[in-house]
């Protein structure tokens, strides 16, 4: 009935994104507070079938461990506007650098909603391809919610959208870069995982494992860690189980790394959600 944007207060910007802000906004009747993402229209094929996609597979979803779209609104003049769930705690990103590092405890709590969030997509046929710390997000409650379906693909029926080059490159899979394996048989759901594996790498070491600390990523030196080393690995300061559990997500050979179904029963998120249903 009141699903209009009149309907809605903005409070404040929380955000800039790739073409559009997210603002803070109320529902002036029931005083419910929400996320209102509003892109421009005024934009290129190419991001607007991005919103497009987005707009679908927001539509489709339906998980505790996924933000959830209550509404999208299209104005005359082009701006589409995503009424999302209110997350009151930002993104990881910002919440590690507020706080620092994370304790394995809470790490493993965060990995084991995200799992089911990607368990939940993967079983869906979607591969959300930006997993990162800036598009996961919390609320105080502990809640963690996979967000950001900007550059996410169905794969229902061609695994060709996956070639279009978009994404956060710093957390892009070693087969993404490479031809011989970049083709037909590439494994988004695979590509996932790893991105999923340093996301929850940096929660422990506190900044982007590929690089040292502070070092400004450029291409060469990404594309070297990446494709060229070892993978990275946890301290010693980690307990085994969490650092065999990095290495499951982190094998540079995709057909090796474990799928989000196989994580969730990996001691490092069983050993904790003994009880859990
Ligand atoms: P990109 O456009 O490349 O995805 P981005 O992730 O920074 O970049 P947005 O997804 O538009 O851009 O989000 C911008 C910021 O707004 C986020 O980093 C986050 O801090 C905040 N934000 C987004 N959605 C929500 C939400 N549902 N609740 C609370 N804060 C949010
Ligand atoms: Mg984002």
């Amino acid at each position: 009935e009141d699903d209009s944007l009149s309907y809605l207060e903005k409070l404040k910007v929380l955000g800039h994104g790739n073409g559009g802000t997210v603002y803070q906004v109320r529902h002036k009747r029931t005083s419910a507070i929400y996320a209102l993402k509003v892109v421009n229209g005024n934009c290129d094929t190419t991001v607007r079938r991005q919103i497009f996609c987005e707009m679908e597979i927001l539509r489709r979803t339906d998980s505790p461990f996924i933000i959830k779209c209550h509404g999208i609104f299209e104005k005359p003049s082009g701006d589409i506007s995503f009424l999302m769930e209110y997350m009151d705690a930002g993104s990881l990103d910002t919440l590690l650098k507020s706080h620092g590092t994370l304790s394995e405890l809470s790490i493993s709590t965060i990995a084991h909603q995200v799992l089911d969030g990607l368990n939940y997509l993967h079983s869906q046929k979607i591969v959300h391809r930006d997993i990162k710390p800036a598009n996961l997000l919390a609320n105080q409650n502990m809640e963690v919610k996979i967000a950001d379906f900007g550059v996410s693909k169905i794969m229902s029926h061609s695994l060709e959208h996956c070639h279009s080059y978009v994404g956060t490159c710093a957390y892009m899979s070693p087969e993404r870069f490479n031809p011989d394996t970049y083709g037909s048989n590439y494994d988004g759901y695979a590509a996932d995982i790893w991105s999923f594996g340093l996301t929850i790498m940096e929660l422990y070491v506190g900044h982007f494992p590929l690089l040292c600390p502070g070092q400004k990523p450029d291409w060469a030196t990404l594309l070297c860690a990446i494709c060229l080393e070892e993978p990275p690995s946890l301290p010693e300061s980690a307990s085994e189980e969490f650092q065999s559990f990095i290495s499951c997500c982190l094998q540079k050979d995709s057909s090796k790394r474990w799928t989000a179904s196989q994580l969730l029963s990996h001691p490092f998120i069983a050993k904790n959600h003994v009880s859990e249903n």
